[in-house]
């Protein structure tokens, strides 16, 4: 057995870790547009005009890919408990 990290969990990882600021969109000029963040990792998921009319996304497109590959509950247990070595590799199912 390998204790190495699923490389789509070690990304999750770095873009967790590497997370951009968030932008209150309350504090913008009128008219900017509105940025919504992963609920998962923290990154942009979406950026809409301020009279955006369909539901901004709150997952991003690779977290999305992780939730697909069945192993987004890892990803989310190592940011809990910051021991992501102790993820088990899994193979991807293609
Ligand atoms: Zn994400």
């Amino acid at each position: 057995m390998t204790d190495n990290l699923h490389p789509l969990v070690e990304k999750f990882m770095h873009r967790y870790e590497n997370q951009p600021k968030h932008i209150d969109n309350g504090s913008l000029y009128a008219g900017s547009p509105m940025y919504f963040y992963c609920k998962f990792c923290g990154n942009v998921s979406d950026i809409l005009p301020e009279s955006y009319i369909s539901p901004p996304s709150h997952v991003c497109e690779e977290c999305d890919i992780l939730k697909e590959a069945g192993i987004l509950a890892d990803a989310l247990a190592a940011k809990e408990d910051g021991q992501i070595i102790q993820v088990p590799l899994r193979k991807l199912e293609d």
